[in-house]
């Protein structure tokens, strides 16, 4: 039975290194992939892992139709075996209800990649709509760790290192700048309390001052 399946995790779980082996692995056995991304840090229509592999991808826009888009691929003679959709948090509820009608219309599996809660510990609309239809949930465990070792469990917004709860849920960060928006993934405890590696650090080297967050 073909299967809408959704690969959840934090930041750095190896979400797309997980899908790009996906894609090698069948595209190795002769079957042809459909790969959608949205914002993929390699830029437009790449999917991309931090290890460094890149594969071509088509871009998901707003209000793009993905159920209409597979069948139009089809219907052009097109092969398409399976789909995989990365950074399926970026997608909207309405999208991931074309991805579960691509499932059991037409017959093909599609793994969905995506990040479970925005840095604030909310669902993104995305994430939601796949834990409501997917066959089947798998939570990545790769070894992602807090600074303390911890494993993380939770993504962290950060401004100038500091960690921030506020603001839009989507903001593409820039490591080229000193205050430039980051992330980074912390065990709960930690993100409870906004502990990142630099305030953890800076406050280490002042032992006399104690970390004031409220917990
Ligand atoms: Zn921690």
């Amino acid at each position: 039975m073909p299967e809408l399946v959704f690969f959840s995790g934090t930041m750095d779980c190896g979400k797309s290194t997980l899908a790009l082996q996906i894609e090698h692995n069948r595209s190795a056995r002769g079957l042809a992939g459909m790969i959608f991304t949205r914002d993929d840090r390699a830029g437009e229509g790449k999917l991309s892992s931090r290890l460094g592999l890149v594969t071509d991808a088509v871009e998901v826009e707003d209000g793009m139709d993905l159920y209409a888009y597979v069948v139009d691929h089809l219907s052009r003679g097109g092969r398409a075996d399976y789909v995989i959709a990365d950074e399926a948090q970026f997608l909207a509820p309405k999208q991931i209800d074309q991805l579960a009608r691509v499932v059991d219309d037409l017959g093909l599996d599609v793994y969905a990649f995506g990040i479970t809660t925005d840095f604030r510990t909310k669902l993104f609309p995305g994430s939601q709509r796949l834990v409501e239809l997917a066959d089947r949930v798998e939570v990545l465990q790769v070894e992602a760790l807090c600074w303390c070792g911890a494993r993380a469990t939770h993504n962290a917004r950060t401004i100038g290192g500091e960690m921030v709860v506020e603001g839009a849920q989507v903001v593409v960060g820039d490591v080229n700048q000193a205050d430039a928006v980051g992330y980074e993934v912390l065990c709960r405890r930690h993100h409870r309390r906004r502990m990142t590696a630099a305030t953890a650090h800076a406050a280490a080297l002042s032992p006399d001052v104690l970390p004031v967050q409220p917990a």
